[in-house]
C-alpha cells in the first residue's frame, strides 16, 4: 500500500471575536468533506484540545484584550509555521477595540454597575479571571502574522480560496470580488 500523504495540521482560535469567522469558515458547507481530506485540527473551537501544538497553519480570529489573549497568541506563533490573522478584528481590533478611547474602569462601571439589565450590580473579581488590558490591540502588534485575510467576516468562499492555496503550498490570491468590509 503507497504510503498517505500526512494531513495538513491546523489550529485555530477566537480571542477578542464573536466567533462570526469561524461560523464563515463553516459556512464552505460541502467543502468541510474535502477539507477534511486534505487537513486534521489541533486546537480550535470544533474539538476539545486546549493547547496549540506544532500545526502548519494557525489562524487567529479576535484582537488581544487581555492576558490570555496574549498567552494563547503566543502559543500558537510558537507552534504554527505559519500565522493567519482572520478577520477584522484579528486586523485591526474592530468592534472591540470601540472600547480604546474609554477608560477601563469606565467601561466596566457602565456595563456592570449602570446598565439597567445588570443583576447582582457587582464588578467581577473573581482571581481566576484573566487581567484585562487597557485596550484591545491587533494580533500584529503582539506577534508576527504571515498572512491577513480582511472581512467581518471574510465571506466562506474567500476563506476556502484562501486555504486551500495554503494547503497546496501556492501563494493565496483573494480577488476584491472575494472580499467585503460590511
Ligand atoms: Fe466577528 Fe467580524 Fe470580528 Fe470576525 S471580524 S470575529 S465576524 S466581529
Amino acid at each position: 500500500m503507497a504510503d498517505e500523504k500526512p494531513k495538513i495540521r491546523i489550529a485555530t482560535c477566537s480571542l477578542a471575536g464573536c466567533f462570526g469567522c469561524h461560523t464563515s469558515l463553516l459556512d464552505i458547507d460541502e467543502r468541510l468533506f474535502d477539507l477534511m481530506e486534505m487537513v486534521e485540527f489541533d486546537r480550535t473551537p470544533f474539538t476539545d484540545i486546549k493547547h496549540c501544538g506544532p500545526c502548519d497553519i494557525g489562524i487567529v480570529e479576535g484582537g488581544v484584550s487581555n492576558a490570555e489573549n496574549a498567552r494563547v497568541l503566543k502559543e500558537f506563533r510558537e507552534n504554527c509555521n505559519v500565522l493567519v490573522a482572520i478577520g477584522s478584528c484579528a486586523i485591526t481590533g474592530n468592534v472591540p477595540a470601540l472600547r480604546n478611547n474609554i477608560d477601563l474602569w469606565d467601561c466596566f462601571q457602565e456595563v456592570y454597575l449602570y446598565d439597567s439589565g445588570t443583576e447582582g450590580k457587582q464588578i467581577p473579581n473573581d482571581p481566576e479571571l484573566p487581567l484585562p488590558f487597557d485596550k484591545v490591540y491587533p494580533i500584529y502588534e503582539v506577534v508576527k502574522v504571515d498572512y491577513f485575510l480582511h472581512g467581518c467576516p471574510p465571506p466562506a468562499d474567500a476563506i476556502w480560496r484562501f486555504l486551500t492555496a495554503l494547503i497546496q503550498g501556492r501563494e493565496p490570491e483573494i480577488g476584491y470580488e472575494s472580499l467585503r468590509y460590511d
